[in-house]
């Protein structure tokens, strides 16, 4: 299997996180034979965990898949780049090389912000490859943001109802 079809599998797990609720963010690592050794998504949410987020998932799994967290002959795929927690993790992992789909201009801390795998290198060198099916990555966040916006329009005129109802049955009855 090719890194591209790692991806692949990383964007599919994405998409069902998204139908969880979740931010739709999946990580995959394989080993240098090829094997998957885990495949995880963002489960923030449905774990009220705020660390809970696919790569730190899918470093967890993988090092005990192995019995060995030196992670040193694994790959990581994933669908956004990572933020700064999940970037030090995969420095500490000693990953092979690091893979990732869409840049995230906000909370990235690989390629944007602090930059921790390029200025960590003293610790370990971390490979990284970037833009991987970046537009098919960055089109399942932004349906999904869309989704959850139209989502909160619908919930607010919703409430707006239920607030004027109870304010008519309220004016109803001190009459
Ligand atoms: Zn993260």
């Amino acid at each position: 299997m090719h890194g591209i079809d790692f991806m692949k599998l990383a964007l599919q797990n994405a998409r069902l996180a998204a139908q969880q609720g979740e931010v739709p963010v999946a990580a995959l690592i394989a080993n240098s034979s090829g094997e998957i050794l885990a495949n995880t998504q963002n489960r923030i949410e449905r774990d009220n965990n705020p660390i809970a987020h696919a790569e730190m998932l899918a470093i967890e799994k993988a090092a005990r898949q192995k019995k060995n967290w030196r992670l040193n002959d694994c790959d990581m795929f994933v669908t956004l780049e990572p933020c700064a927690m999940c970037a030090a993790a995969i420095v500490q992992a000693r990953l092979r090389r690091l893979y990732f789909a869409a840049f995230d201009t906000k909370a990235g801390a690989v390629a944007n912000g602090p930059a921790i795998i390029h200025n960590a290198k003293n610790i370990h060198a971390v490979e990284v490859y970037s833009g991987i099916k970046e537009s098919e990555a960055q089109k399942i966040l932004l349906d999904f943001f869309k989704a959850v916006r139209n989502k909160n329009r619908y919930e607010k005129v919703a409430l707006t109802k239920l607030h004027k109802n109870r304010t008519d049955i309220i004016s109803r009855q001190s009459k």
